[in-house]
């Protein structure tokens, strides 16, 4: 259902980090009680659909803003988890692609978290299929990861070519249909089957990303990356209901 759903814009505002702190920094921001609203400074007021101040967990983030965005996919709508802000902002800490090996469980960013969803909610409507004597649905889930870099779009599941020939000549090409919707072709595209799995891609994906930062020295801000879940569910109905399978897909 490609072009159907709600647009939430939340706000998040991070603790200060340790440094700050040491070196005195001063909360510019103001969260109004009971609204979602944000005062910068004195009087600067500005209001979002929610807004996190900096004791916020991360469960309550996904609870709030991605949660039913998940359970939507079961119904084929598309989803579309997006981070801006500047760099140090929190971006990656939200999102969870930082893989830190010192975090726990609850400190698990927004995408760590909706791989978990998805593959427990498979398990429960095949479980529960089961348990009803219905079809058991059949799912088919793979991923792809790119990164947008200088305007070029490199593919971080290419695993032929080394980063830096990669980003050279990228082999994946943007393009516009007739009704202006964009699309991309020559994108590696991984199959997935658990959690876990999908996960350890997302690592090596992220890995590949910031041995490249690293590398070339460019400032994080200038890289962008879009990690696409796309989720296809089949259902076969018995020839007295629906003659053909029914098809959700969403991504
Ligand atoms: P960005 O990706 O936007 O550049 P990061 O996610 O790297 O920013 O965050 C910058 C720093 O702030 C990191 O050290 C990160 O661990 C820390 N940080 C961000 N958000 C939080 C948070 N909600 N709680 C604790 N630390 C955070
Ligand atoms: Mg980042």
């Amino acid at each position: 259902k490609i072009g159907q759903g709600a647009c939430v814009f939340p706000r998040w505002i991070r603790p200060q980090l340790a440094r700050e702190k040491i070196e005195g920094c001063h909360i510019c921001t103001y969260v109004m009680p009971a609204e979602p609203q944000v005062v910068l400074g004195k009087d600067k007021a500005f209001t979002y659909d929610f807004v996190f101040d900096m004791d916020t967990q991360q469960d309550a983030i996904y609870g709030h803003c991605t949660e039913s965005l998940i359970e939507g996919c079961f119904q084929g709508y598309n989803a579309t988890v997006f981070a801006y802000g500047q760099t140090g902002s929190g971006k990656t800490y939200t999102m969870g692609t930082g893989f830190d090996v010192n975090i726990g469980e609850d400190e698990l960013g927004i995408i760590p978290r909706a791989v978990n969803h998805l593959f427990r909610g498979i398990e429960e409507r095949r479980q529960a299929a089961t348990e009803q004597g219905k079809p058991v649905p059949e799912f088919k889930i793979n991923a792809q990861f790119l990164e947008l870099y200088n305007e070029e779009v490199v593919d971080l599941f290419d695993t032929a070519r080394d980063v830096e020939a990669r980003r050279q000549k990228s082999s994946v090409r943007i393009h516009e249909d007739a009704s202006g919707g964009i699309y991309t072709v020559g994108v590696t595209t991984r199959s997935v089957n658990s959690a876990a799995e999908m996960i350890q891609c997302l690592k090596l994906g992220a890995l590949s990303r910031t041995t490249a930062s690293t590398q070339m020295n460019v400032q994080s801000s200038r890289s962008h990356a879009i990690f696409t879940i796309h989720l296809c569910q089949v259902r076969m109905c018995s020839p007295d209901n629906v003659s053909a399978p029914l098809r959700v897909a969403a991504s």
